[in-house]
């Protein structure tokens, strides 16, 4: 190992940002597949309480050949984990698509946007705008909430970072970040009818994107694509519907009541309680699901959050036919 003076000089143009597609904002491969059309696959990777990369490798091992974006959470439910920005560097260097999820919890404007320039440097292409669940939901709630912005206005700051070149303060950017900005949605918790409108709020406030928390309620799901249909919102806004595979009856009860943003109706609790194995179970509702919000108009693709399953995800795809289908095969 040469001494560090005795290196060859570092070379600054090696890494030139990616290249959007003529009319895409970002080089993300999640844009190309929505813009073409495809029905695209995101999967939400488990973020470990370990400063081992290889448990970053093994957690997105499974998502790796499946999913067009691999989601990195940033404290969700407000519990500390490995960070999103972390998560990202190491599987962006091995070519994986991933989306930097951003709350708005921990973190300032100063902080974020600094991220995000850091983010896009590094070869994120997509980046999800959350408020952030609250502080008082996680395993720390002593921590100090920032909410400096909330979901709204870091969409529309990261739009400008991107669109017009500057910070929030004006100053300029010599290389804006080019990124394919995403935002969540709750669309089966109450207040029902404000939901649509919400989302409305986020697509005017930037977000080209949606992933949505988990549907288990198909009607209630209908209901409010439905409404976003009557708003011309799936015109403007690729919608992906949020899925994933229950464990048991108990573990159903569990999110129900603790995990906010999620409704869980009887009937499935009841069609997990009666089965004979409540994992397969599970595996077969998220795949029925998956098959029932493909075929509602607007809806763009899937995410699937398989919170300690994420080694059904490769089954889940596979036996739902979504990439077969893609290539071309018949399902
Ligand atoms: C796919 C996905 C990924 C997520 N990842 C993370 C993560 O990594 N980290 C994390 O901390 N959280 C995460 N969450 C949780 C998320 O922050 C909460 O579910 C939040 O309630 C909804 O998303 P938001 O952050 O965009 O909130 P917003 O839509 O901005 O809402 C924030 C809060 O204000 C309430 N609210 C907003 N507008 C109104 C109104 N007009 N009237 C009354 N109440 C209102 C909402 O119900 C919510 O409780 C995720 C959620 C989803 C669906």
């Amino acid at each position: 190992m040469p001494a560090f003076h005795e290196r060859e000089p570092f070379d600054p143009t090696i890494d030139p940002p990616l290249t959007p597609l003529p009319g895409h904002k970002s080089a993300s491969f999640l844009e190309r597949v929505l813009r073409r059309g495809d029905f695209a696959v995101t999967a939400e990777l488990n973020p470990p309480d370990s400063a081992d990369p290889r448990d970053v490798f093994k957690a997105a091992e499974p998502l790796w050949n499946v999913a067009d974006a691999i989601n990195a959470t940033d404290a969700s439910g407000a519990n500390c984990h490995m960070s999103s920005m972390g998560i990202c560097s190491l599987l962006v260097r091995q070519g994986m698509g991933t989306v930097l999820q951003i709350s708005c919890r921990d973190r300032n404007r100063i902080a974020i946007q600094g991220d995000v320039l850091g983010a896009a440097a590094m070869g994120v292409g997509n980046i999800l705008c959350l408020t952030g669940d609250g502080v008082g939901v996680g395993d720390q709630p002593g921590a100090k909430p920032v909410f400096d912005f909330d979901a709204l206005s870091l969409l529309r700051t990261l739009r400008t970072m991107r669109d017009e070149g500057a910070f929030l303060s004006g100053r300029k950017l010599t290389t804006p970040p080019q990124i394919f900005l995403g935002a969540a949605e709750n669309p089966c918790i109450p207040p029902l009818e404000w939901r649509a409108d919400r989302l409305a709020k986020k697509v005017a406030a930037g977000a080209d994107f949606i992933q949505t928390n988990y549907i288990f309620d198909i009607a209630v799901f209908r209901r409010f694509m439905e409404r976003v249909r009557d708003m011309g919102l799936d015109e403007k806004v690729f919608i992906l519907a949020g899925v994933g595979p229950l464990a048991s009856a108990k573990s159903a009860r569990w999110m129900r009541s603790n995990v906010p943003g999620i409704h869980v109706p009887d009937e499935i609790i009841d069609r997990l309680e009666r089965a004979e194995k409540p994992g397969e179970e599970g595996k077969k509702l998220c795949i029925d699901l998956i098959q029932q919000v493909r075929e509602i108009k607007g809806v763009h693709g899937v995410h699937i959050m398989a919170y300690r399953r994420e080694h059904l995800v490769g089954e889940i795809i596979e036996e739902s036919g979504i990439l077969r289908e893609r290539l071309g095969e018949s399902v």
